[in-house]
């Protein structure tokens, strides 16, 4: 890891009867990208890739030094920061991703790549690693752990795996929820809410996010009432200004401001389209 660059955090986050799950989080200047490890007794399932090249070399090197094979890599969605870092660090195992993931990689992975390594250089990868699986929803069993495998439509992407681990009430939301931080919002919110609100409602106590550290269920309804609002909010701002502070003035609290400065001038450009 560059000395230039801030460190990431890196642990475990549940712990129980030899079953491990690891969350490795880049610093908020890279958007807090959390992606995850779920130890069995014989292998790694890893989600997601991380974005830049430093942080994805060094969540393989934690994967590594778990000394366990990498079964498999799911690919959650299809937005650069998570499925650049798979280029840089998960070239050799085989990754799954939803259908719809794949098909935009192939149509737009190597066109989002030229374009970020004109602006980041060398911590964008130097290839796009397309996932060689298509994820059949519905149940899987890997090194003995039951796998509830769903694709959400139409909530903060086109399409989103969620994972469930009905054995230990874990569920991987990934970018569900950007874990006490601002969120990446969307013009048509309906259904990622009311997919939140299922979330909140089921059996699951802990959710794995794709920004953030991991959330509990308090968390999921915090982002329906986040998003609830931002709904509200864009219907009435006067513009992608007064949108942006009227998030920071309700949500002081959230970290991760900067993904405001992506997600909201985005917003604006679709309704001028
Ligand atoms: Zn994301």
């Amino acid at each position: 890891m560059s000395e230039q660059l801030p460190p990431p955090s890196a642990g475990v986050v549940f712990d129980r009867d030899g079953l491990r799950i690891h969350t490795f989080t880049a610093p908020e200047a890279f958007l807090a990208n959390s992606t995850h490890i779920i130890e069995t007794a014989n292998a790694l399932v890893v989600v997601d890739g991380q974005f830049v090249v430093p942080y994805a070399r060094a969540f393989r090197a934690y994967a590594d030094g778990l000394g366990k094979p990498i079964e498999r890599v799911f690919l959650s969605h299809a937005h650069v920061d998570h499925f650049f870092g798979l280029g840089a660090a998960f070239a050799d195992v085989p990754i799954h991703a939803p259908a719809q993931t794949i098909a935009t990689l192939d149509r737009e992975g190597e066109s989002l790549r030229v374009e970020r390594a004109q602006q980041y250089g060398p911590l964008v990868p130097d290839r796009i690693v397309m996932p060689q699986h298509a994820v059949i929803p519905g149940v899987e069993t890997i090194d003995g752990l039951k796998y509830e495998l769903a694709v959400v439509a139409g909530a903060e992407c086109g399409a989103q795996l969620v994972i469930t681990l009905p054995d230990i009430a874990v569920t991987v939301a990934q970018d569900l929820i950007y874990s006490g931080a601002h969120v990446y919002v969307t013009r048509d919110t309906q259904n990622w809410i009311s997919t939140l609100g299922l979330l909140a409602e089921s059996a699951s106590t802990l959710f794995l996010a794709g920004h953030g550290p991991v959330a509990d269920t308090a968390e999921v309804r915090r982002t329906i009432d986040y998003l609830t609002f931002a709904q509200q909010t864009l219907a009435t701002a006067a513009d992608p200004q007064a949108f942006k502070a009227a998030l920071l003035a309700a949500y002081p609290e959230r970290t991760g401001a900067v993904i405001l400065d992506i997600c909201v001038p985005r917003l604006y450009a679709e309704t001028s389209e």
